[in-house]
């Protein structure tokens, strides 16, 4: 289907765009890659009067060091953080939940702020962020806030984003030396996961010293493990000491039941994925 008719904005600063957002109010929708948004515009279920084009804004691409921070874009490509020697570094989870993520064309055209501000539970970025306690610098007009991953995803395709503002950019946590790894369960190729598993790592000497888990599509929201993190502190990377971690996966989660699977079968693939996902990020 063709989309309703709109009007085109390319702003050239962050400024420019948050005050075309001002102007427009309800009527107007930020446009990244279009990856997402496209098809729902093609779909009709949302028409926009004004679409309000980041990609000619050349600051909100990038990855940068800050100190003990990644720094990366909202407008940073899929593939420009796939291939980041700095993100390889320090945020290895972001490489490989980048590496599972869609296909090489979509990779290409989307972006990390599009696909994290769109919130889809289904999404691969939002288990990883949030397992590595990366923060959102939004900006308004009032200037800039920084929020918490753990208050960026607020439901269903909704985040702490407000409607006249932006995320600019997403700052890391670096992880250097950790061990990582993303499982993700598709039935299709190139497609959203069942369910998928977010897990980082710290070893020493074969004992796990430091562990995050991030859970893809057990709730409305991305869902961080606290409890399998608590019992695999201490443990040695064995199959047996994961797998009595990796039970408690579905502790605090609010699995979906729809055409995919039910409720009970993704509890079991959250705890299966869970002991794969450790076990390859501890390197055992
Ligand atoms: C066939 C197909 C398969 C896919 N498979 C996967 C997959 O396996 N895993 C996965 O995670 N994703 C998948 N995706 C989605 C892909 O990751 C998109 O890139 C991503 O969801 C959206 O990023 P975008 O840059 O294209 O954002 P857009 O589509 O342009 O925007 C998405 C939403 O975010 C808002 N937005 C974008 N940027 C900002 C910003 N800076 N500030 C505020 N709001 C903003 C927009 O207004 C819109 O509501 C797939 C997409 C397709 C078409």
């Amino acid at each position: 289907m063709i989309p309703v008719q709109f009007d085109y904005l390319a702003p050239s600063s962050v400024e420019e765009a948050l005050a075309a957002l001002a102007e427009h109010g309800d009527d107007a929708k930020i446009i990244a890659g279009g990856q997402s948004l496209l098809p729902v515009l093609r779909m009709r279920l949302n028409a926009p009067e004004v679409v309000i084009d980041l990609g000619g804004i050349a600051g909100l691409r990038g990855i940068r060091e800050d100190g003990d921070a990644l720094v990366i874009g909202a407008m940073t490509t899929h593939h420009d953080v796939l291939t980041d020697a700095l993100v390889k570094e320090h945020a290895l989870l972001l490489t490989r939940a980048e590496h599972q993520l869609a296909d090489a064309q979509i990779r290409h055209r989307g972006t990390f702020g599009g696909a994290l501000a769109h919130a889809d539970p289904a999404g691969d970025l939002g288990a990883p962020a949030l397992a590595l306690g990366a923060e959102f610098v939004i900006a308004g007009a009032g200037g800039t806030r920084t929020v918490a991953a753990a208050d960026f995803f607020v439901d269903l395709f909704e985040t702490a984003i407000g409607d006249d503002e932006l995320l600019t950019e997403v700052r890391v946590p670096k992880h250097t030396g950790w061990g990582a790894h993303y499982e993700k369960f598709v039935r299709v190729a190139h497609q959203w996961p069942i369910v998928a598993v977010a897990a980082a790592v710290k070893s020493d000497g074969g004992t796990i010293t430091e562990a995050r888990v991030g859970l893809t599509n057990m709730g409305s929201t991305p869902i961080r493990a606290h409890a399998v993190e608590e019992a695999l502190v201490g443990q040695p990377a064995t199959e047996d000491a994961v797998a009595a971690a990796a039970a408690r996966a579905t502790e605090g989660t609010n699995p979906p039941s729809d055409l995919n699977g039910a409720a009970d079968y993704r509890s079991h693939l959250a705890q299966v994925l869970t002991r794969r996902a450790v076990l390859a990020a501890a390197g055992a």
